[in-house]
């Protein structure tokens, strides 16, 4: 996989890349390449920004520096790459664009910085705008680091055991199912103690389920339910219905 970034602050992508096994898999299994728009700024004082047309408050980023640093990691990375901005007006990034993203051949990722960027370079060079949520962050290196993290940790090779992201939260249109460790003194549910693969699977299932259930029902909207599925929701909701129904009654 190939992966560019393009910030004016590449310190700090470097710097939460030095560790972890995300940061390994940027080491080991892709071909990275991180360039600053100052390096094609034109002037001595690698100026990228300047005032807004129309005027009004912060500055904008110039469109040629951003444009040279997309082109040098296009050149550098040998590959025509999605350019990829970070903007709180883009779509929102979720579980199932990080799975997409990590089966693609790879993108380039722009991060913003001051009051916003010529709206020229998002017309001509962008081909994806992802928001990582409704909140304004002061520049879009931690935004990139969050997809850069939620991608990477699913490919292959990268968390120690291949099955760990599989029944992860959102990977399958639920949450994931509670965990439980050492001591095994009172609180563990005695199906994961019994040593039946069996029932600790359907009793994950349950559980994912009806997390899923309480906490995000939107998520069951777009999740293809079986007949285990429908009888389990069933079961959930005749379960809520009691509880509320007790809860009017005492207060
Ligand atoms: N004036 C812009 C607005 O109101 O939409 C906000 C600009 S913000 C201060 C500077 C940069 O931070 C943006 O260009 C973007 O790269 C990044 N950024 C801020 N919030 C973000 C979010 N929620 N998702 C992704 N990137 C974000």
């Amino acid at each position: 996989m190939k992966i560019g970034c393009v910030s004016i602050f590449p310190q700090l992508i470097e710097a939460a890349l030095g560790e972890g096994v995300v940061g390994r898999a940027v080491r080991e299994l892709v071909e990275f390449e991180l360039v600053s728009p100052r390096e094609f700024a034109s002037d001595e004082r690698r100026t990228v920004d300047d005032r807004p047309f129309g005027g009004g408050p912060g500055m904008v980023m110039m469109r040629e520096p951003l444009e040279g640093a997309v082109d040098c990691v296009t050149e550098r990375l040998q590959a025509a790459l999605p350019v990829v901005l970070l903007t709180p007006d883009g779509e929102r990034f979720d579980q199932r664009r990080a799975e997409a993203m990590a089966q693609s051949e790879g993108f380039i990722l722009v991060t913003g910085r001051y009051e916003g960027i010529d709206q020229r370079f998002i017309d001509d060079r962008v081909d994806v705008e992802l928001s990582i949520g409704d909140f304004v962050l002061s520049g879009g290196e931690l935004a990139a680091l969050v997809v850069l993290d939620a991608v990477l940790r699913l490919l292959p090779g990268v968390l120690g055991n291949a099955d760990s992201t599989k029944d992860e939260s959102f990977m399958d249109g639920r949450l994931d199912y509670p965990h439980y460790t050492r001591p095994s003194d009172g609180g563990v549910p005695p199906t994961l103690l019994s040593g039946n693969h069996a029932s600790i699977d359907a009793w994950r299932h349950r559980k994912a389920l009806e997390r899923t259930f309480r906490k995000r029902p939107d998520l069951l909207l777009d999740r293809a339910l079986d007949e285990t599925d429908r009888r389990l929701l069933n079961e959930l909701f005749q379960e809520s219905s009691r509880e509320r129904e007790e809860g009017r009654q005492k207060g």
